[in-house]
């Protein structure tokens, strides 16, 4: 990274970290005597930065995830904090202002939302709208020349997702996505075991995440137009993910169904879908995602033996088990962890461990199992521009 599109503050943090003002071992990350460190035990050694030098963040969309999870996890954070908001509800401003101590210089609606661009407090802004407003508000705060972290699914449509990298480049800030699993111990189990092939070569996976949505149909989360999609957008990109990461591989080909059992709700987006990919050296895997009927796992089966985690993608409580007996990590905040691991990017240059290529390859895939869905045709994406 050049040294010229530094702000002042991050140039200042960039120095006070080169002096050994802050311990975060980020470039050293790439050597393989870290390749089994779980991110906790990184993020473990580092030294906390004071206030003054921390990256501020601004929440955009303070509804149920900024309030219940990425507000608290950055209280915790040990290299940005949080710093501003941009809300539509004027009931908020009061209720964060004092929560989390923002001045009223930081707080933005969206009709000034471009002014952030004048706010020096602001390195970082992390947009958690609904999935279809994703892509304009990060190609704006990118325009505003902030360093974006964008929520799960990337966008509603590839060639938004190409925008939202392009803009980023276009003024050299980074680019992140909300994939916070990357950054849960058992999780990175789960690569670690595939990847290593601890038990093995991988012979199929099977996953699934679900929730029953029926109890509050009037979300925009069953709004085609504003979700992109259903359950699959929503939650069951999780499984995708995970069967990518486990496998290290990318799919090859793709089959899938749909099921709707409620068309009256599910009116517009799918109520429940299996799909089936098949990876590289003849791995099977096997998803499924639902609005009505409830799951959360992943699982591997391989030449020597079988792993698994389940519940896999909650905030708490997942817990693993192996051919060899239950998976031993701590819960870690995964926000917490998600957030100071990009800080830790833009200020020492660590890797972007979920940057917005891979948020842009999940949206192709997504489309791909919609496509075969649709057609009943097995789809054969092209990946080739794209890494596991
Ligand atoms: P939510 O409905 O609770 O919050 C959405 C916020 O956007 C609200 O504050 C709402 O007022 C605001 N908003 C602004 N303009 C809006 C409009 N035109 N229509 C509707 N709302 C508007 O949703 P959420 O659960 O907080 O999800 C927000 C984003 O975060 C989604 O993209 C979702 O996929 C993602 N998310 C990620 C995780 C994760 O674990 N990474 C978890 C939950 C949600």
């Amino acid at each position: 990274m050049g040294f010229k599109n530094y702000t002042r503050k991050e140039f200042l943090k960039h120095l006070s970290y080169g002096a050994g003002a802050v311990f975060t071992l980020p470039a050293l990350g790439s050597f393989n005597l870290f390749q089994d460190q779980k991110y906790y035990q990184i993020w473990r050694n580092f030294r906390e930065l004071p206030e003054d030098q921390k990256l501020g963040v601004a929440l955009v969309g303070l509804g149920n995830y900024s309030t219940g999870q990425l507000g608290p996890a950055l209280l915790e954070t040990k290299l940005c904090k949080l710093s501003g908001i941009v809300t539509g509800t004027p009931e908020k401003e009061d209720i964060w202002a004092e929560e989390y101590g923002i001045p009223e210089s930081n707080i933005y609606n969206y009709d000034n939302y471009d002014e952030i661009a004048d706010n020096p407090d602001i390195d970082i802004i992390y947009v958690v709208l609904p999935n279809s407003m994703h892509a304009e508000y990060s190609i704006r705060a990118a325009r505003a020349g902030k360093h974006v972290i964008c929520e799960k699914p990337m966008a509603t449509r590839v060639e938004d997702c190409r925008a939202m990298i392009e803009a980023c480049e276009e003024a050299n800030r980074k680019l992140s996505i909300g994939y916070r699993l990357h950054f849960e111990p058992h999780n990175e189990e789960m690569m670690r075991l595939g990847t290593q092939q601890i038990y093995g070569p991988i012979r199929e996976v099977n996953g699934g995440f679900g929730f029953n949505i029926t109890g509050n149909p009037n979300v925009w989360r069953l709004d085609k137009e504003m979700a992109g999609g259903g359950p699959l957008m929503d939650v069951g990109l999780y499984v995708i993910q995970a069967a990518i990461y486990t496998t290290g591989k990318l799919p090859v080909s793709i089959t899938a169904h749909e099921e709707k059992t409620m068309p009256e709700i599910f009116d517009e987006v799918e109520e429940t879908l299996y799909w089936q990919m098949e990876f590289p050296d003849g791995i099977m895997m096997n998803g499924e995602t639902s609005y009505l009927h409830g799951s959360n796992y992943i699982r591997a089966e391989a030449g020597d033996g079988s792993f698994g985690i389940q519940p896999a993608y909650s905030y708490g409580g997942i817990s693993g088990e192996t051919s060899s007996g239950t998976m031993d990590f701590p819960q870690v905040n995964h926000q917490t962890l998600q957030m100071d691991a990009f800080a830790d990017h833009i200020l020492n240059g660590s890797e972007n461990r979920v940057p917005g290529e891979m948020g842009m390859r999940d949206v192709e895939l997504m489309m791909a199992i919609y496509e075969a869905s649709e057609t009943g045709q097995r789809v054969v994406p092209d990946l080739s521009n794209y890494t596991p």
